[in-house]
Order: structure tokens, then C-alpha cells, then sequence
């Protein structure tokens, strides 16, 4: 199974791709983890994003694109994934859809988690104090100010996806302001349905 979470930063993507790998066995492919880590490494991409990723602005799309291309060749991709935070601009979706129907295949469905905007710099606010606790660094960019920033990235850039995804039938809304548990249960039982409907062609 190929799937895309979709939804703005906060939204819970993060949270549901992690219940999805445990059900599913099929490996997370969040680009933010993948450049933090760069960043972490010192590798030269990581020196590029850095500031970028700071200041809560998008990363060039070629990085992005030439990261996601090398990671889905990788074996443990070959039954699926689940990807997080790409594509973040329609240059994406489209590299995306030219990286899969290279290899012979495609996306399955996009979910998007559907949210109250105005309710997200809470939750953001939370989810740096439950990390402060746990005794983790909290995310530069979970910073409020940074976090409009990423909030309006969204919105230029990433809100266009959707309804590029509508166009293609793929796309699949979820209303994500409800319980961690209730948004999954119907993560679930939208794929179920969707099984069902690849067993039955
Ligand atoms: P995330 O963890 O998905 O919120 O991503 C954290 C940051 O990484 C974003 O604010 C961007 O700076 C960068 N980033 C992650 N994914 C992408 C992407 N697909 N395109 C551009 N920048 C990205």
C-alpha cells in the first residue's frame, strides 16, 4: 500500500503514520525526519536546510525530491509506504507521480487530515510542553512565531495538493480534529474499503 498523509503541520500526520507502520509494516516516510536527521548528520543537504527549516520555510523542491527518490528505492519501501510531509508542492506531487510510474506503480490514496487552523498553535503549544517534559528538545520550529510561518507555507504552497489529488480520485478527507483513536479508526476503516475495492475489480 502507497499512501500519503496530507494535512497542515500539527495536524497529527506524524502521530497516525506511527499507528500505521505498527499495523501495516510498511515503513515512514516523513521528509522532515529525514532533513532533520541530515541536519543532525552535517551532511551537505543538512547544511543547505538548516536555516531553512528554521525559519519554517519549504526546502528546494530538487533536495526534497532527489532525498524521496533515493529512500523509495530502498528495499523495505518495495510493499508500500506511508508518506509524511511530501509532496508539499505540486512540482512534487508530479515528481512523485513520475518517480512511481517509473518503477511500474502508483499512489493508492491520499488522506487528508482535515483541522481548525485556528485550533493548531494550541495543539503545537502542547505538543512542545509534552516534549519538554518527556525531556526532549523541542523543535525549533514549534516555536509559535516559526510555526505561522510553516502554517502559511501551507497554505501558498501545500493547499494546492489537494485538490490535485481530487482531480486523480485519489483523495480521501478526514475530519482530524477528533481523538488520536477515533481519527485512526477511520484511517482504517478507509482503507479497509479501499481493500475491498482492489479485491473486487
Ligand atoms: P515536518 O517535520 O514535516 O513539519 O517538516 C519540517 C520542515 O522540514 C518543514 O518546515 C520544511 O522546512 C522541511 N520540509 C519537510 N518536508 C518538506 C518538503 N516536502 N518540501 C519542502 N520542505 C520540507
Amino acid at each position: 500500500m502507497r499512501l500519503i498523509l496530507l494535512g497542515p503541520p500539527g495536524a497529527g500526520k506524524g502521530t497516525q503514520s506511527a499507528r500505521l507502520v505498527n499495523r501495516h509494516g510498511i515503513p515512514q516516510l516523513s521528509t522532515g525526519d529525514m532533513l532533520r536527521a541530515a541536519v543532525k548528520a552535517g551532511t551537505p543537504v543538512g547544511l543547505r536546510a538548516k536555516a531553512i527549516m528554521d525559519a519554517g520555510n519549504l526546502v528546494s523542491d530538487d533536495v526534497v525530491i532527489g532525498i524521496v527518490a533515493d529512500r523509495i528505492d530502498e528495499a523495505d519501501c518495495r510493499k508500500g509506504f506511508i508518506l509524511d510531509g511530501f509532496p508539499r508542492t505540486i512540482a512534487q506531487a508530479e515528481a512523485l507521480e513520475q518517480m512511481l510510474a517509473g518503477k511500474g506503480t502508483k499512489l493508492d490514496v491520499v488522506i487528508e487530515l482535515k483541522v481548525d487552523q485556528t485550533k493548531l498553535i494550541d495543539r503545537i503549544i502542547k505538543r512542545a510542553e509534552e516534549t519538554k517534559a518527556r525531556g526532549e528538545a523541542v523543535r525549533k520550529d514549534d516555536d509559535p512565531d516559526v510555526f505561522k510561518t510553516r502554517l502559511d507555507a501551507y497554505n501558498r504552497d501545500t493547499a494546492a495538493i489537494s485538490p490535485f489529488y481530487s482531480e486523480r480520485g485519489k483523495l480521501i478527507q478526514i475530519d482530524g480534529m477528533r481523538s488520536i483513536d477515533e481519527v485512526s479508526a477511520d484511517i482504517e476503516k478507509t482503507l479497509s474499503h479501499l481493500d475491498e475495492e482492489v479485491e473486487s475489480r
